[in-house]
């Protein structure tokens, strides 16, 4: 009987901790209180005590930002070259939203456009920037990097990583940075249509590698596709985000006997 009672509160505990990770994943305030007062969302940035170096440290939720073994970015050397299954992609012009969130810049996008690799299909669900770039290529960084962040229907995450260096003025860029919200926690709905597909480079060939979010919580089983065929964007136009968002790359992590490969 004691033993029945020991299992039976077993797994009581075990729902408890099933409970808790779920009102963590649903953002909700239900469940085990103090666990999901510990594990909440704490505040981080890119510099300072609350910097990259100590994201693991500011809450036990972001503990992988600290102890990942297959965390993101990365520099990218050392490709082995592989026969990859071509990048399709099927985005459509739609409606958007820009939000300054703090930490970046993010276009929300609208259901309905879909990256393809292999049998996988996954959803556009928002993009957003960096800079400087996060991924370096032998050890340069780039002024910057675009983040295509995809859903698969069982809830994997593909990114799709845009390098961008200075260059001519990027004309898909001019609408969103024209409505980037001076203010944290801002949208602003541009009146114009969005087609990503004219920000993209004629090239597709790309490197891969399994990696992690590169912000907290540092989730890893992240798919990374980084295009190796860079795109440009005007000096004016990288100091007219920093001016909105300062410097937001987190520092290149160690590969850990991981493999990057790149399309041929
Ligand atoms: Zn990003």
């Amino acid at each position: 009987m004691k033993r029945k009672n020991f299992l039976q509160s077993a797994a009581v505990g075990s729902a408890l901790i099933v409970a808790a990770f779920a009102a963590l994943a649903s953002g909700s305030k239900s469940g085990d209180s103090n666990a999901a007062e510990r594990n909440k969302a704490a505040h981080w940035t890119y510099t300072g005590a609350e910097g990259p170096a100590n994201w693991g440290r500011l809450s036990p939720a972001y503990e992988l930002c600290g102890l990942g073994r297959k965390q993101s970015p990365i520099d990218i050397t050392g490709q082995t070259p592989a026969d990859l299954k071509p990048i399709k992609l099927d985005y459509k012009a739609t409606p958007i939203s820009v939000v300054n969130n703090g930490h970046t810049i993010q276009v929300n996008y609208a259901p309905g456009s879909t990256m393809k690799i292999g049998a996988t299909t996954y959803q556009l669900v928002q993009f957003h920037f960096h800079s400087p770039s996060e991924h370096k290529v032998g050890g340069r960084s780039y002024a910057g990097e675009a983040h295509f962040v995809h859903k698969s229907a069982d809830g994997k995450l593909a990114v799709l990583g845009v390098l961008i260096e200075i260059g001519v003025e990027n004309e898909f860029l001019k609408p969103i940075w024209a409505s980037m919200p001076p203010s944290k926690g801002a949208n602003s709905y541009p009146s114009k249509t969005l087609d990503p597909n004219n920000f993209l480079p004629a090239g597709r060939a790309y490197n891969r590698y399994i990696g992690s979010l590169t912000t907290p919580p540092c989730s890893e089983g992240v798919s990374w596709y980084v295009l190796r065929e860079p795109v440009s964007m005007s000096r004016a136009q990288v100091d007219e985000f920093r001016n909105t968002i300062s410097a937001n790359a987190r520092p290149v992590q160690a590969m850990n006997k991981r493999v990057l490969q790149k399309s041929r």
